[in-house]
């Protein structure tokens, strides 16, 4: 039977292709592939030889694998895509793209994507002053444009200034007019001339989690009436010549293309009505907002995309120029703030499941006592009633069960009897449900039954850590399992954490173009380590992980392709994950303290003589050593 399963009814299942973006597949071996450079799709890795050689490196799960091939693959992906429609179009701007830090600020990805985007100058975008202080020392490209969002104070204007003087593109967005005013002052404090942008409050609505982006109640951004005052201001401070720049940003993860054309046509329109009244604009900049197709159906749902990236780019350069040409207006540079597309595919945490929580495979003894009570033996009858219809079989089940929880209560059943209540009527229901077919399937509540009788597999990870936002938005990310894509999958489960929360769970599964509550895995193997993967987390969940139950951040791997290695991949670097000490030192513990007041109370039990002095060295040495191990479970 087993053999029958091949990788094609794994793909069906799980959807590889669809969500890899020719980055991930399932090889004739059962493993998953990574072909992580889209110039060169014949190098490929095989999971299980970058988790074994993780193994020998002495790396627990769980751990952080980034393939910085996928980052630069990503980088030129939408660079060269822009440029190649720019040259068909006859469009006379050009691109200029920058990364929003705040989608992921780990210095290896900034600088990897600085690096493969050189040749674009592609620049950088900061949201808050920490961040510009990041991107101040790492965008040194004199030709690459750093864009500075987000609400700001004097120091944020100040240090925009210095960059002037440092000759670099940096362009302060105005997201409110009281900044504005704040930055005439200091440029003309410090005698430099900013390049300046301004943020427009849009009025299409896109939709999807991030709608609040825009329209009237948007958070950042000028009303017409306020650019239209901005403009005046500047021109009566002398400084309408610092205007370079319109920005707009309606909203991340845009799943319509629709509303996407209807933003850069509002945008377009309002850039080529600004630049007629005499503004000296340079550049458009369309934010961020392009998708990424997670759950893999090419749908506007709120996890996926209704377009592709060439789509995307080619509506952006011909909505321009076609306004621009109505309008009789020069084509602007085009700049774009895309950080989720750049990122979300090169990272993927990888962990084993350690255990499984099943209602059904619960073993215990049902046999018959002489003189039990008549609720067990009714339900053991329906144990063996398979020609029974299956919904009566369930409703009397029900009913069974419900009754001796009755009699349990008020003292007539006792604590065995109920023990082999419970395993009788899970046998009966998980009895049902193999049991269906096309008919009996239609009965909403027999269907259901898949739900309630889904394993649980708990992983090594804390969601709260690795997939915040599968917790705190409902998003959905592609968990499926790294190698046995070649046999067939034969329990139903759900994934759960290893946080004391019940919030710590997967609530969402893709099965086979399906949005699921749980999904199948295979059956786990005494001694043989099970290994996941939860794909896709390399834009925001990555850095947004937080401290719920002090798991700290994950231990961490980067790959690089190289066609010279076996296996055509090498570690290039291990980032250690946060010890237990780390984590308790953020929340403001004294882990030398602990470690003696521990020592201390050992120290007692010894002289009272509870304790071998060399036992308890060995506790007070066990002690100290998982201060400093890891928070995970190893
Ligand atoms: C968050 C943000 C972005 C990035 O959006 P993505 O959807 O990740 O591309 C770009 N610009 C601004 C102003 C943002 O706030």
């Amino acid at each position: 039977m087993t053999n029958a399963w091949t990788i094609e009814d794994s793909e069906d299942l799980y959807g590889v292709k669809k969500w890899g973006a020719g980055y991930f597949s399932i090889g004739e071996n059962g493993n998953i592939q990574v072909a992580p450079n889209h110039r060169m799709p014949e190098i490929t890795i095989d999971m299980a030889e970058v988790i074994e050689e993780m193994k020998a490196e002495g790396i627990q799960f769980p751990a952080v694998i980034r393939f910085h091939d996928i980052l630069r693959s990503q980088v030129e992906i939408l660079n060269e895509t822009f440029l190649e429609t720019i040259e068909t179009a006859g469009y006379e701007g050009k691109y200029v793209g920058v990364y929003p830090i705040k989608v992921n600020q780990m210095r290896e990805v900034v600088e990897e994507i600085l690096d493969a985007g050189e040749p674009y100058n592609y620049g950088l975008e900061a949201g808050s002053k920490p961040e510009l202080m990041a991107v101040m020392a790492y965008n040194d490209n004199p030709n690459a444009l750093t864009i500075l969002n987000g609400y700001k104070d004097e120091d944020y204007l100040t240090m925009a200034l210095l960059g002037r003087h440092l000759q670099r593109k940096m362009i302060v967005v105005v997201e409110k007019f009281s900044e504005l005013e704040m930055l005439v002052r200091l440029a003309k404090k410090f005698k430099v001339d900013p390049m300046i942008g301004l943020r427009s409050k849009m009025m299409v609505r896109s939709t999807g989690k991030w709608s609040s982006s825009s329209g009237d109640r948007a958070k950042f951004g000028l009303s017409i009436a306020e650019i239209v005052n901005a403009i005046e201001y500047l021109k009566e401070n002398d400084m309408l010549h610092c205007a370079k720049l319109l920005h707009f940003h309606i909203g991340s993860q845009l799943s319509d293309i629709r509303k996407i054309k209807e933003a850069v046509t509002e945008g377009a329109r309002l850039y080529a009505k600004l630049v007629q009244m005499g503004v000296p604009l340079e550049y458009l900049d369309i934010g961020g907002g392009l998708g990424i197709d997670y759950d893999g159906s090419s749908t506007t749902t709120d996890s996926s995309r209704n377009y592709s990236t060439e789509e995307y780019v080619a509506d952006v350069v011909y909505g321009v120029k076609q306004i621009c040409d109505l309008e009789g207006v020069n084509h602007p540079n085009i700049v774009s703030e895309s950080g989720r597309a750049i990122t979300a595919h090169h990272s993927l945490v990888v962990t084993n499941v350690v255990g499984e929580v099943s209602l059904t495979g619960t073993k215990f003894d049902i046999s018959a006592e002489e003189g039990e009570h008549v609720l067990l033996s009714n339900m053991r009858e329906l144990v063996t009633a398979q020609e029974m219809h299956p919904q009566e079989r369930y409703n009397d089940a029900a009913a069974y069960k419900q009754s001796a929880y009755e009699a349990f209560k008020l003292g007539i059943l006792s604590i065995i009897d109920m023990a082999k209540i419970d395993t009788m009527y899970w046998q009966i229901l998980s009895d049902i449900h193999n049991a269906l077919d096309d008919e009996t399937r239609q009965i909403q509540e027999l269907d259901d039954l898949e739900d309630s009788l889904a394993s649980q597999y708990l992983a090594n990870f804390s969601i709260f850590q690795s997939a915040a936002d599968t917790w705190a938005i409902g998003q959905l990310l592609p968990i499926i399992p790294l190698h046995r894509l070649n046999e067939k999958p034969e329990v139903r489960c759900s994934i759960a954490d290893i946080t004391c929360d019940s919030d710590g769970k997967i609530g969402k599964y893709i099965e086979s173009n399906q949005i699921s509550e749980n999904i199948p895995m295979h059956k786990l193997r005494k001694g043989e380590e099970y290994t996941i993967g939860m794909f896709l987390t390399g834009a925001y969940q990555d850095v947004m992980g937080d401290m719920h139950n002090l798991f700290g951040r994950l231990t961490e791997v980067h790959i690089f392709s190289h066609d010279d290695e076996p296996g055509d991949f090498y570690i290039e670097e291990i980032v250690p994950g946060h010890s237990a000490e780390k984590v308790l030192e953020t929340m403001q513990y004294n882990t030398d303290y602990m470690a003696k007041v521990v020592k201390k109370s050992i120290d007692r039990e010894i002289r009272k003589g509870n304790l071998a002095p060399r036992e308890g060295v060995r506790w007070t040495d066990f002690y100290e050593r998982c201060l400093a191990g890891t928070t995970y479970l190893r």
